[in-house]
């Protein structure tokens, strides 16, 4: 079943301050993950979650993160800015990019990252640093020799990311050559898995791989990157994932084939939808209500918001604030506002019956909810709340005004027009 950290009147009180649309993080369910996950991990020495920042790029959630000993898994120069705008550097920063820049390798060295390589040629570009650096992990794609795909990664033969196992074995033994002293290797095989074995068959290929290194190049890993993927559940009847029973399976791959070879490996994980997913909530309010051939139910969110539904067809559990014992059995479309005809939140869902003025939250948007967000229709980026443990509301990220969306215009005797014009209009 579905729950939230908030009921209706909680929420209108909320709304009084800052207006829907808004997506709002719970802390304590985001707290409690982190640590459940560390202890399902706890039998690793070195184990680290490095949290995908594109996940939910906000530096008051990553400084929450860090706190509890968590690192930052980063693609761009803003991803690795913000981390550090965190307080997350050196080897607490993953840079798993790829179809890199070389001019963000060499920022991502400045901080001290751990740069994952995704292809054998990116050696190159780190020869051309300052200084060698002295981690460095390669990112494997095993194509046809795993199975185990969903709709949102398609078949890893398909897949753009990875070196093949001949790639790996060489940059191994080339790093190595060039006085690298601390090696990883990293795979992410799916999204949003929800099988207890995908951890535990990743971990047993790239285990097995790490002792294949040793015997054919001599070169002793020190880490092994589980990366993200890690799913959750969207729909109401779905069970969470066991992480305890995950992190005993990997336990055991880990001594059934790296403890007889010899190996000690660290374990890090670059988990981003299982931490922040299920924590956060848009939150919008009814606008419309239409009768046509269906019945359409529009909300001032949109796709904008929200892309994962247009996108992937993704479900998103929605909650009709203070209807939650109301039967559901009226029939809907909901919609956002987008001249697109993808920008629906819901297709054919039964929900009580609907009024406008009803606030309407939407489940499962604390990862790839916000930061996928864009502005078509010029649309502006909602309010990013945080729920703190205390009970209280902290506005983490202002709403996007006109002026934001105009930002990157050069066109100043107009916008000083439109400034004015924004001026005045809050001073009414
Ligand atoms: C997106 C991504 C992640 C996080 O994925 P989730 O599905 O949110 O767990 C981790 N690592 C890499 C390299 C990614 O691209």
């Amino acid at each position: 079943m579905k729950t939230l950290p908030f009921d209706r009147q909680r929420l209108e009180e909320i709304t009084t301050q800052y207006p829907t649309p808004f997506h709002i993080y719970d802390e304590a369910g985001i707290i409690k993950c982190v640590q459940e996950l560390q202890a399902a991990f706890a039998w690793n020495k070195g184990y680290r979650e490095y949290f995908a920042v594109k996940a939910l790029p906000n530096p008051y959630i990553l400084s929450i993160l860090e706190q509890l000993g968590c690192g930052c898994d980063t693609a761009s120069t803003p991803e690795l800015m913000l981390s550090k705008a965190a307080g997350v550097s050196g080897d607490r920063i993953m840079f798993s990019s790829n179809d890199t820049p070389a001019a963000e390798y060499v920022y991502a060295a400045k901080l001290g990252a751990i740069i994952n390589l995704d292809d054998f040629s990116h050696i190159r570009m780190l020869e051309r640093l300052d200084r060698f650096p002295e981690t460095v992990c390669c990112r494997y794609n095993p194509g046809h020799a795993f199975s185990m795909t969903n709709d949102i990664m398609g078949h890893l033969a398909d897949s753009k990311f990875g070196m093949t196992k001949a790639q790996v074995l060489d940059a191994m033994a080339t790093l190595k050559a060039k006085g690298v002293k601390r090696l990883g290797l990293h795979a992410m095989l799916v999204s949003n898995a929800m099988e207890t074995e995908y951890y535990p068959r990743l971990a047993r290929s790239l285990f097995e791989l790490a002792v294949e290194i040793k015997k054919k190049t001599g070169v002793e890993l020190s880490f092994i990157n589980l990366s993200g993927g890690l799913g959750i559940p969207y729909y109401p009847d779905q069970e969470p994932i066991n992480i305890r029973l995950i992190g005993e399976l990997v336990q055991k791959e880990y001594e059934k084939t790296v403890v007889p070879a010899g190996l000690e490996l660290s374990i890090y994980t670059e988990l981003g939808r299982y931490i922040t997913g299920p924590y956060g909530y848009l939150v919008t309010r009814v606008l419309h209500k239409k009768q046509i051939y269906k019945n359409y139910i529009g909300l001032d969110a949109s796709a904008a918001d929200l892309m994962r539904p247009a996108m992937y067809g993704s479900y998103h559990h929605i909650s009709i604030m203070g209807k939650e014992d109301a039967a559901a059995d009226h029939l809907y479309d909901v919609t956002g506002s987008l001249c697109e005809n993808n920008d629906k939140f819901a297709i054919d869902r039964l929900l009580p019956e609907v009024e406008v003025g009803d606030l309407a939250v939407i489940h499962d948007t604390g990862a790839h909810g916000h930061s996928m967000g864009y502005n078509y229709n010029g649309k502006l980026r909602s309010a990013e709340l945080l729920l703190r443990t205390d009970g209280s509301v902290k506005l983490i990220r202002r709403a996007e005004t006109p002026l934001d969306y105009f930002a990157t215009f050069d066109f100043s005797p107009y916008f000083d027009a439109v400034r004015r014009e924004m001026e005045q209009m809050e001073e009414k």
